[in-house]
């Protein structure tokens, strides 16, 4: 069991590391090589810095220094999230527990433009197959994505389901998905649906009759591992208070994925934070226990 999970390698999660590791306990980021930062070509707004350096630099200098401090990384796709006393976090390897969890995603990029997707979101359009595979028990449903996050949707709907199918809009499948699941690769012209979703009309005329779309795009954002631990969301933006914890104790936000500022100062400040009320629950925690 780790003390604490960040998922997210970009300067919020980083920073929060720093401070959980310096207070002795243990910090494991997970984290793909797509940190906004990483993007930046150079970096002259932030605080010590005399020359700009590149956002790939300032990203390397700030693992670094979390490696030094005895932090672990690994570098994979975290698909799913779950509570049961404790966290568990899916990426598409393994599975790891821990006691407090920091979503420091980043900003949600996988928005995909549908007519009609966003009016037949909870009538038949979800975001989330652990919430809401039951709805769907001996349903033909579909799930939109070609990645390690759409399969592992999938996987969650096929013990319910009657039918999977996977549409990748276009895209050509990054992953196996298994035969049991048809593939249809045709971009997707609109959905259709009255008082809830009804079919699929694809570009060259075809149609799938499904009661549900799950939207699995690219991988996981924090608002979709926030809505599996049943998380507030504003505008597509983790909730937190002052001190960055969301709604369930335990689970803390920070950077771009709770919006504001998006700057690596404020990302780098809310990760520091949520590092600090980690520990503080932690030490809780520790009490407790001991008592
Ligand atoms: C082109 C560009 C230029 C910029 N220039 C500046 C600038 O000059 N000055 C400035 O202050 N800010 C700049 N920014 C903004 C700055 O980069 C961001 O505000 C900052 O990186 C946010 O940090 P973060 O830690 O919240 O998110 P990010 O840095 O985006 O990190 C998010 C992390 O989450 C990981 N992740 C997300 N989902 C998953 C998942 N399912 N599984 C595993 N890992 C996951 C990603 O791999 C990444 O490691 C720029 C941004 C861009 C795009």
């Amino acid at each position: 069991m780790k003390d604490a999970v960040i998922i997210g390698a970009g300067p919020a999660g980083l920073s929060a590391a720093l401070y959980i590791l310096r207070a002795g306990f243990s910090a494991t980021v997970i984290g793909t090589d797509n940190s906004s930062l990483k993007m930046a070509e150079k970096i002259e707004n932030y605080f010590g810095l005399e020359e700009p350096i590149s956002g790939e630099t300032l990203l390397e200098r700030g693992r670094n220094q979390v490696i030094t401090l005895g932090g672990a990384f690994i570098e994979e796709e975290v698909v799913g999230i779950s509570w049961n006393g404790n966290f568990s976090t899916d990426t598409n390897n393994q599975t790891i527990d821990s006691k407090v969890i920091i979503l420091a995603t980043g900003a949600p990029r996988n928005k995909v433009k549908i007519p009609h997707l966003s009016e037949l979101e909870g009538k038949g359009v979800s975001y989330c197959a652990v919430c809401d595979a039951f709805f769907y028990r001996g349903k033909d449903v579909a799930v939109l994505g070609n990645g390690e996050y759409a399969l592992h949707e999938a996987q969650e709907l096929l013990p319910m389901a009657s039918h999977v199918t996977i549409l990748t809009n276009g895209l050509e499948p990054q992953v196996d998905f298994p035969e049991d699941m048809n593939v249809i690769k045709t971009p997707i012209r609109q959905l259709n649906g009255n008082t809830s979703l009804e079919e699929v009309v694809f570009d060259d005329d075809s149609t799938l009759t499904v009661s549900g779309l799950f939207v699995a795009l690219g991988t996981a954002n924090g608002s979709d591992l926030a809505k599996k631990l049943g998380l507030l969301l504003e505008n597509d933006k983790i909730i937190v208070d002052d001190s960055m914890a969301t709604a369930l104790p335990g689970v803390f936000a920070a950077g771009d994925c709770i919006g504001g500022i998006l700057q690596v100062s404020t990302a780098v400040g809310e990760g520091a934070k949520a590092g600090i009320s980690a520990i503080k629950f932690l030490r809780e925690q520790k009490k407790k226990t001991l008592s």
